[in-house]
């Protein structure tokens, strides 16, 4: 609760009320991925709240001082950022944003983060339709809490690519692990496809090209699991799933021979020949930095076995 002191202040200043500013705290999360930093002076999303506000120079600059009397010293501190520690702290009393505190045990990070719950909330406030939440490329989390163990796993050398069936899944979990698999499989390869490198975002920096393509595809079982996965641009993306080109044990890109038969002008864009590039000799894809979350060889074996054209 903020002390009489404050709350006369925030009167004062006429400082917007703490349950607008949770409301544009949630919009920006979603805006921001999910996440926010700690507030502190200089931290960019300060500012951007406080333009939202449409806050004076006065109002921005506000400082509250405590003083301590048997300590001999008077200790400042800002008022607005007060007022958004306030907002988001009260937010996660109501478990609508994870705590820096809980949230650095997964992220290594102190940020602020939304929680599935939170998460609704923002897109209800902004207007989105819930469907989106599978579509959009925000964090909570509870999805982060998947993500991290599927990074942290230790890499089996027998390895299923295949959901086990006796697994009996509900469907809120399934989709916790569909977007948790997309998460981590475009953060591992830094959101750039595997095989050329393309990246690029949408307009808005929200939404990214770059795919998680599963190696064992769903329609044959294939488990939403990062060493199942692998990030491929839209065109590489089908182009692995129909087979044109795999992988092999060593992460070469191995071609189909059928390229052979197909029309002179198929596969062009522009100057690019899509299949020329495939074929480049000793062409390997891109990998994560860490070689425990490479794509397993049983899921590769398995493409290079049922849907690649030799
Ligand atoms: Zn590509």
């Amino acid at each position: 609760m903020s002390t009489s002191y404050e709350r006369k202040m925030l009167e004062e200043l006429k400082m917007p009320i703490q349950k607008d500013v949770e409301r544009a705290l949630l919009k920006m999360l979603v805006n921001n991925h999910g996440v926010i930093k700690e507030f502190g002076a200089g931290e960019k999303i300060v500012d951007e709240l406080a333009d939202e506000f449409g806050l004076n120079e006065k109002q921005r600059a506000a400082n509250l001082e405590t003083i301590y009397t048997k300590e001999n010293r008077v200790k400042k501190s800002n008022l607005w950022h007060r007022l958004l520690f306030r907002a988001a702290d009260s937010l996660a009393k109501e478990k609508l944003l994870s705590r820096p505190t809980q949230t650095i045990v997964l992220t290594n990070k102190r940020e602020w983060m939304l929680t599935e719950n939170g998460y609704n909330q923002a897109l209800e406030i902004m207007g989105v339709p819930i469907e989106q939440k599978e579509v959009l490329p925000i964090r909570s989390f509870e999805v982060q809490k998947i993500v991290s163990r599927m990074r942290k796993q230790e890499r089996p050398e027998h390895y299923s690519p295949f959901e086990n069936k006796r697994t009996v899944n509900t469907t809120q979990k399934t989709r916790l692990r569909s977007r948790a698999f997309k998460q981590a499989v475009r953060e591992a390869y830094n959101f750039k496809c595997a095989v050329c490198g393309l990246k690029i975002y949408s307009p808005n920096a929200l939404l990214w090209e770059v795919e998680a393509a599963h190696i064992v595809p769903h329609s044959a079982n294939g488990k939403d699991d990062i060493l199942n996965g692998l990030a491929l641009c839209h065109l590489h993306h089908w182009a692995f799933d129909v087979g044109w080109f795999t992988i092999e044990d060593n992460y070469k890109v191995l071609v189909s021979r059928k390229t052979k038969d197909l029309p002179a002008d198929f596969g062009k864009l522009g100057n690019y020949d899509l299949m020329r590039q495939l074929s480049k000799e000793n062409l390997l894809i891109s990998l994560p930095r860490e070689h425990d979350i490479y794509p397993h060889p049983a899921a590769i074996q398995w493409h290079r076995e049922n849907i690649f054209w030799r």
